[in-house]
């Protein structure tokens, strides 16, 4: 592989990672950041598609909209559990491929998938993994790749309630129309809706409209941290 990543979104299916954070990787890509994201199952079944390969294939042309690179790892879709199994295989892929942030998702969602809540514990213990050492040999003989920015998006699928100590915005105005066509991609996922799925437009607007108008912009996605970051804000406001 010629570049590390930048940054690796980890979703539980494919289109996870783009409702909570679509529009701020595309933003990232057209900077010319490598961006991937890793699903951990291909999200099948699901009640309005007969083929797995029909979201595979909407899952990539999502990626292609956003101008980002897809992993698709073969965890099992609604039986997801954390194990050790699981942390492997994420913890295997960060080792390969180098990144230095990576963004998982947050939240219990508990009206939707239980393999959302799975996803954190796997990729919580795949960052510390991956950087274990004297561990190779069960690793392929990867070497251990430490990541120390490890953020959350949010989803919009259960009440706001999160107090974590780092929260940020990025303003996606400018990439919001990107997001959108990269979820309706998903025609298999989003043709029709359920109680617990809102029309995904709806949905988007607004999730995206909310976080703008709490941060002064038009859309915004917003994003946890798991610490404290030394930055320092003024400089960054006054420049
Ligand atoms: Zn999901």
């Amino acid at each position: 592989m010629s570049k590390n990543f930048d940054l690796i979104a980890v979703s539980p299916h494919p289109d996870d990672a783009e409702i909570g954070c679509g529009g701020t990787l595309a933003l990232l890509s057209e900077k010319g950041y490598r961006i991937a994201i890793i699903d951990l199952t291909n999200g099948e079944p699901t009640p309005f598609n007969d083929d797995p390969q029909v979201r595979l294939a909407e899952a990539s042309k999502a990626a292609k909209i956003l101008g980002i690179e897809r992993v698709t790892l073969d965890l099992p879709n609604r039986k997801l559990l954390d194990n050790v199994e699981a942390r492997m295989k994420l913890a295997k892929e960060f080792r390969r491929m180098k990144p230095k942030i990576v963004i998982g998702m947050q939240g219990m969602t508990p009206r939707a998938s239980p393999d959302h809540y799975q996803s954190q514990l796997i990729f919580n213990a795949a960052t510390f993994y991956s950087r274990l050492t004297k561990w190779e040999h069960m690793f392929d003989g990867l070497a251990p790749w430490r990541i120390d920015n490890v953020f959350y998006y949010y989803t919009a699928r259960e009440l706001f309630t999160q107090s974590q100590p780092l929260q940020f915005t990025v303003d996606i105005s400018e990439h919001f129309e990107t997001k959108k066509s990269a979820l309706l991609a998903y025609e298999s996922q989003f043709r029709a809706h359920s109680s617990y799925n809102p029309p995904i437009i709806d949905w988007l607007e607004g999730m995206g409209r909310f976080f703008g108008s709490l941060a002064g912009c038009k859309y915004a996605e917003i994003f946890y941290g798991s610490k404290i970051m030394t930055m320092n804000l003024f400089d960054y406001i006054l420049d």
